[in-house]
């Protein structure tokens, strides 16, 4: 699975959160599948669409593309980065990079997003199963590794 290599989805629909009216990002059933815990997961109906809220205001994490179901960040076996700001959450999911982690990687100077790449490169990703958002964590871990800089 290239989870990191594509992060165009063309042609996939992007249907609107029923909390927060945002428009989201459809994700696979295999990342309901690794991330929802079992009270969750036991109530998922693998033919319906399921669509990932990135707006970090709203505690909706997945909807259905029908509106017949939303799970919370409660209802997943990991906190969520869009949904959870405390610094132990994983900006990086894959190869644990947590806020603290990177934090701490870019005050003594080291290159966090360097080695997430590498290890990227060489295949060793697997944010389907991982990353609640379903794809790639690069976008993230940019936004928040520039973030601190700026600070
Ligand atoms: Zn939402």
């Amino acid at each position: 699975m290239d989870c990191c290599t594509s992060s165009n989805h063309e042609g996939v629909a992007k249907k609107e959160c029923p909390s927060c009216g945002t428009r989201g990002k459809n994700v696979q059933l295999i990342t309901l599948k690794s991330l929802l815990k079992a009270s969750a997961l036991e109530t998922i109906e693998p033919d319906n669409s399921y669509v990932f809220c990135s707006n970090s205001a709203c505690s909706t994490v997945y909807f259905s593309g029908n509106h017949s179901q939303s799970f919370a960040e409660d209802d997943l076996k990991v906190p969520v980065y869009q949904k959870n700001p405390s610094m132990g959450v994983p900006v990086c999911y894959c190869f644990n990079w947590t806020r603290e982690r990177l934090s701490q990687a870019i005050e003594t100077d080291q290159q966090p997003t360097d080695q997430i790449k590498a290890h990227v490169r060489a295949g060793r990703c697997g944010c389907e199963v991982n990353n609640p958002q379903g794809a790639c964590c690069l976008g993230n871990v940019n936004a928040f590794v520039r973030a601190l800089e700026k600070g």
